[in-house]
């Protein structure tokens, strides 16, 4: 797989139709990324060809960032992003199609923090390309990222949810949980969408209390990774465990067990997950 080894240059709006800029192209459909069958980008020339056979094969392009390499810090990239409505026009020119989350396994931390920005714009780009409150066309904004509406001006800037995460401890041990819709099957730390008016330390004692039937306070912050399933921010914290017996939400949680340090790990998330950090940084020594 492509291996950007690319640094990001904070500027958040970059010029996705700047001319003469060298750019890293990355388009997304419903099955995942275009990738070719070596698992590489498509070459400009391959899209070029794409662009050429069907006029109109998704919508706009958005710029993602520009970057720089990290060992020739002249070479400037802007990362591009598109949404394609049509998955088949890929598979039958013989492109692959990969899912944000298998890259999610495949890619460092880095090249995976640039897919999701650049999928998450794409995804914000083609579920706005319509006013909510008026229902015509919009269009992006020079300055800033924002899609308006040409007609009543309102603005639709990218969305991101935050949801929370809370590792729970009780003395040398760590809650761990399995999801009723975990595909793999891996325990994890408890996590849920702040409701509207909610913050996140009500949030923590609320989903713990939901989800597992405990009683937890003194909620202490850990980190966050924007999380673009779709369009996530994932805020970490532990908290300590005050009381209760583990009581399961069967429609959310199949399972929930104290590990302590001498239990063997269970399948545990992906390295690059924040999940997998808190996890690790928090397993229970000796
Ligand atoms: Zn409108």
């Amino acid at each position: 797989m492509q291996h950007f080894d690319l640094e990001f240059v904070p500027e958040i709006i970059a010029d996705a139709t700047a001319p003469n800029v060298a750019t890293h192209d990355l388009i997304w459909t419903d099955d995942g990324l275009v990738l070719t069958q070596d698992g590489e980008l498509p070459s400009k020339a391959a899209l070029d060809l794409m662009a050429s056979q069907l006029k109109d094969y998704g919508t706009p392009w958005v710029g993602v960032g520009r970057y720089h390499h990290k060992k020739n810090a002249k070479q400037n990239f802007l990362v591009r992003s598109m949404w394609c409505s049509d998955s088949n026009i890929w598979t039958e020119q013989g492109f692959e199609l990969v899912p944000l989350r298998t890259l999610l396994h495949r890619q460092s931390t880095e090249e995976f923090s640039v897919m999701s920005r650049a999928c998450q714009l794409a995804e914000w780009v083609r579920s706005h390309r319509f006013c909510g409150r008026c229902g015509r066309a919009t269009s992006f904004m020079s300055g800033e990222r924002g899609l308006q509406c040409q007609e009543c001006h309102f603005i639709e800037y990218p969305r991101i949810s935050p949801a929370m995460m809370v590792l729970v401890k009780k003395e040398n041990q760590i809650l761990l949980a399995r999801h009723v819709r975990s595909k793999d099957g891996y325990y994890t730390a408890l996590a849920g969408f702040l409701e509207a008016g909610e913050n996140i330390e009500d949030a923590i004692i609320r989903e713990v209390y939901e989800e597992v039937g405990l009683t937890v306070a003194n909620p202490r912050y850990f980190g966050s990774q924007a999380w673009p399933f779709p369009h996530s921010l994932m805020i970490s914290f532990t908290a300590d465990y005050v009381e209760g017996d583990i009581k399961l939400d069967t429609n959310e949680i199949a399972d929930a067990i104290w590990f302590g340090a001498n239990d063997a790990r269970p399948l545990l998330p992906p390295n690059v997950s924040i999940a997998r950090r808190l996890i690790d940084t928090h397993w229970p020594s000796a």
